[in-house]
């Protein structure tokens, strides 16, 4: 008690500084709303700017992350005073976290479908977005990873080139079924699909593993020092977030705005696909994502799978258009097609035409 005591003290005097008297007007911006906290006196300390937001937002102080409230690099601790932070009146103040209501609907279990109703998925066509990664409370976390997640760069990005964000487990792999070795676990064509995508896009791995085992993976499938292409880094579990959904509860997604905040001359929505075998990894870019089949039982789908020769050729394809955003990467399959079909169309004209063009005339002799 006396050494808990005596270190919360240690830790106000670190914190503490010269103080002044004014009064701060701070707005907290939370699930998509901004709170106004007013008239709090700058001596006063964390703890009780959480009070006062627990005031306004029903949020209880100790579930709340107060993200931009630092000191030394670190998120504010509850007995550091204001007036040690650089804090001035109107400052935005981006919060994190649940109100108990919403954290016991989390934990519900959904109750079983009717007889004949259709079961909604985050991985069937039926799956509607709701729009979580228009909320600040996500946003936020997105934010807290571009500031503090480190990214080993292994190859630089490359002006001009186009981003391609790739799953491993089941879009590249089959990492359940058993094998003598791990070469035999690996989707079909995979080099060939990477060595033709790298013309156009950086490329950049992003599992939901930690990186001991992605760096092992991409060393066994020879993908991570490839003579034909290069890696420009891997994302682990750690870039991801989780997101709150009041109909599944919470999920952990893949959000690119990470790589976009890192990289924002690079790469933004415009310009970046992603592939996995999972919807849900979507839910903050929902327009970036094309849900690849998983690649599972390696042993019996090796001479059928052909995705990634497919999807190669799509990339090739939605190469030449600025936007992505102006495609919907579900109907991948007929894009191919429809491209297919009008450069058939093109080379049969063209032949056409050389048929029928009259012979040249004869030169004046
Ligand atoms: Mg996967």
């Amino acid at each position: 008690m006396l050494a808990s005591s005596l270190d919360s003290v240690g830790k106000n005097m670190d914190c503490e500084e010269q103080s002044t008297t004014s009064l701060l007007d701070i707005v907290i911006k939370w699930n998509g709303n901004d709170y106004d906290v007013k008239n709090l006196n700058i001596k006063s300390d964390v703890k009780t700017l959480k009070e006062e937001i627990f005031k306004c937002t029903g949020v209880r102080p100790e579930r709340q992350k107060l993200i931009n409230l630092r000191i030394s690099g670190k998120m504010a601790p509850d007995e550091c005073l204001l007036n040690a932070i650089d804090i001035k009146s109107g400052t935005n103040i981006m919060m994190v976290g649940s109100k108990e209501e919403d954290i016991a609907e989390a934990s519900v279990v959904p109750p079983k479908r009717e007889k004949g109703r259709k079961c909604k998925s985050y991985d069937s066509e039926e799956f509607d977005e709701e729009r979580v990664d228009k909320m600040e409370i996500h946003l936020a976390k997105v934010q807290s990873r571009v500031d503090n997640y480190e990214i080993k760069v292994l190859n630089d990005p490359r002006p001009g080139k186009k981003l391609l964000v790739l799953d491993i487990d089941y879009t590249l792999f089959d990492h359940r079924s058993a094998a003598e070795s791990g070469i035999e676990l690996m989707r079909p064509y995979l080099h060939d699909f990477l060595e033709s995508a790298y013309e156009h896009y950086d490329i950049v791995i992003w599992s939901a593993t930690d990186m001991r085992w992605i760096e092992r993976k991409m060393a066994v499938l020879n993908v991570a020092n490839n003579a034909a292409y290069k890696i420009m880094f891997y994302l682990d579990n750690g870039a991801m977030i989780t997101v709150h959904t009041p109909k599944y509860g919470v999920v952990s997604v893949k959000p690119l705005g990470v790589i976009w905040g890192k990289f924002p001359e690079n790469y933004n929505k415009q310009n970046t696909i992603m592939f996995d075998d999972i919807r849900r990894n979507f839910l903050m870019n929902p327009k970036n994502g094309l849900k690849i089949r998983p690649f599972r039982e390696a042993h019996l789908n090796w001479e059928m799978d052909k995705e990634l020769l497919h999807l190669a050729a799509y990339l090739v394809e939605i190469a030449k258009i600025d936007d992505f955003t102006k495609l919907n990467h579900r109907n991948w399959e007929k894009f191919i097609k429809k491209a297919q079909s009008k450069k058939e169309k093109r080379h049969k004209k063209d032949r056409s035409d050389s048929e029928h063009k009259p012979p040249d005339s004869q030169p004046n002799l």
